[in-house]
């Protein structure tokens, strides 16, 4: 079964919206394989995002991810990463497709509700990022 992961971000923790965005990955058919709540450090967040270390956003974006804390998911399912970009929405709210959660959940492309793997190879790296094997079931 595919797996994907989810960040539920500092933003959306901070508006007590976490329930409700996991809600939407289990009404979509997907499973929560693994989650937990943590405060992510500077080294952390700049080793996840690690792949974004030149662009001109990721000193604000490593700042925004350590802000508060965050939830993070493993969701399981037919077309898991696929299946939780689109609940997902576009990167920037404003473009969002009206019933995603970036539309109903988040003000700004900084202050997005939600991080999802972008690729399987991706998901499976994310995913060992956060978990230990025997955490995942
Ligand atoms: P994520 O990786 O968080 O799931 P994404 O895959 O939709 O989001 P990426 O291109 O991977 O988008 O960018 C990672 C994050 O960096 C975005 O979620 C957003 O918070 C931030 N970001 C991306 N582009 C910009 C930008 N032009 N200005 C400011 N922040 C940006
Ligand atoms: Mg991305």
């Amino acid at each position: 079964m595919e797996q994907t992961l989810s960040i539920i971000k500092p933003d959306a923790v901070a508006k007590n919206v976490v329930g409700k965005i996991l809600s939407r990955f289990e009404d979509a058919g997907l499973r929560i394989a693994a989650t937990r709540k943590m405060q992510l450090s500077q080294a952390d967040a700049e080793a996840f995002y690690a792949v974004h270390a030149e662009r001109p956003f990721f000193k604000d974006l490593v700042e925004f991810m350590i802000s508060g804390p965050v939830v993070v998911t493993v969701l399981e399912g037919d077309n898991a990463m696929a299946k939780n970009r689109d609940l997902m929405g576009a990167t920037n709210p404003k473009e969002a497709e009206a019933g995603t959660i970036r539309a109903d959940f988040a003000e700004s492309i900084d202050a997005n509700a939600v991080h999802g793997s972008d690729s399987v190879e991706n998901a499976t790296n994310e995913i060992n990022f956060f978990f230990a094997q025997k955490e995942i079931c």
